[in-house]
């Protein structure tokens, strides 16, 4: 068997000109608060959403950061990363090793919901195309890519379970009888999961680590 190669960004930055970064809910807070301080324009839209008939506000489950004009992230700066050492977002961590599909299943009946995700790696990026053939005439696929991918997997380990975390605490509080999710409805508010977990969880931002990460940014930002 050929020796399994191990994949190494050289960090030419292409793949941060592909498409909008999709965003866990607490990572658009990271990154609003993070645009401010670099000084770049940012625009989100919410990605997957559903209705909470409590409250009367769609709950979205993720984002996207949108491309800005030159068809760039925003926060790209020649071919490097602005905010490569400050917070990167889990997408972005684990890329070229990424999620082509995330199925979201909402069961009404024990009031859980929860998402699969389809990760694999992206032809996209020119050293995963250069090391196909020898990857293709490995066995055992699962374990190859871990090992030709490792840092990038663990990243998506820890993305799919934050969201699983994020979930789980939705559904506790619909069992509990405070919200009441339901298909999301056209033209009412749209909150982030975060935020909206924040008010029954005042702990989150620990949980998620999201405070240390904004005493991070505000550090950096006296040194700016
Ligand atoms: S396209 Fe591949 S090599 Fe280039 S920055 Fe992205 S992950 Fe790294
Ligand atoms: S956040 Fe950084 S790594 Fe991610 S797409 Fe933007 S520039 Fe690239």
């Amino acid at each position: 068997m050929k020796a399994i190669p191990v994949f190494k960004c050289d960090m030419c930055g292409e793949c941060c000109k592909l498409s909008p970064i999709s965003l866990l809910p607490h990572e658009e807070i990271i990154l609003r608060e993070l645009s401010g301080l670099v000084g770049v324009e940012v625009k989100f839209s919410p990605g997957y959403t559903v209705y909470d008939a409590i409250s009367g506000v769609n709950v979205a489950f993720s984002y996207i950061l949108h491309l800005d004009e030159n068809s760039k992230c925003p926060f790209l700066l020649g071919n490097k990363c602005s905010i490569h050492y400050i917070y990167k977002p889990y997408i972005c961590r684990s890329f070229p090793y990424i999620p082509r599909h995330v199925r979201y299943s909402i069961d009404d009946v024990n009031k859980y919901i929860t998402a699969e995700a389809d990760y694999g790696l992206s032809l996209a990026c020119h050293i995963v195309k250069r090391d196909k053939e020898t990857l293709e005439k490995c066995a055992l696929k699962q374990s190859v890519l871990v090992h030709y991918s490792r840092d990038e997997y663990l990243a998506s380990v820890e993305a799919e379970n934050t969201r699983l975390l994020l979930l789980y605490l939705l559904s506790l509080l619909w069992r509990k009888g405070l919200v009441d999710v339901k298909p999301s409805v056209p033209g009412v508010q749209v909150m982030s999961l975060y935020e909206f977990l924040r008010r029954y969880f005042p702990e989150l931002p620990s949980r998620l680590s999201l405070d240390k990460v904004l005493i991070r940014v505000r550090k950096w930002s006296k040194n700016y």
